[in-house]
């Protein structure tokens, strides 16, 4: 992480990636549909990416952060969308929060 850091443009979504994808190394991603399924799924209140990791680094056993991470954006981009969550559809409805509930998207 401290390596990849040093690299220009690289920050800590980019280098968790990396070490993740390329190396094995556990990291968690925290892009925008991180963010967002980890806020609706009540995992953390925290919109900052680096808060955010680190409460999800908590709870996620450390052997599964990348498909954790791969899971979350699967989920964000298909299902769980931005504008219009698929809330009827989602097979994770019944341990969401948010199902249904468009105040807290
Ligand atoms: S129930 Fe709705 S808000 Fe919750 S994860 Fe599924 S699509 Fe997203």
């Amino acid at each position: 992480m401290e390596e990849l850091l040093t690299l220009p443009g690289v920050g800590r979504k980019t280098a968790n990636c990396v070490l993740g994808d390329a190396f094995g190394i556990p990291g968690i991603t925290c892009d925008t549909h991180v963010i967002r399924l980890s806020r609706r799924l009540g995992l953390s209140a925290n919109r900052d990416p680096v808060k955010l990791e680190f409460d999800l680094a908590e709870i996620v056993p450390k052997k599964d952060w990348t498909a954790f991470s791969h899971l979350l954006i699967t989920h964000g981009r298909n299902v769980c969308r931005a504008r219009k969550p698929d809330c009827p559809e989602c097979p994770i409805s019944k341990h969401c929060p948010s199902a249904n509930h468009p105040e807290l998207w």
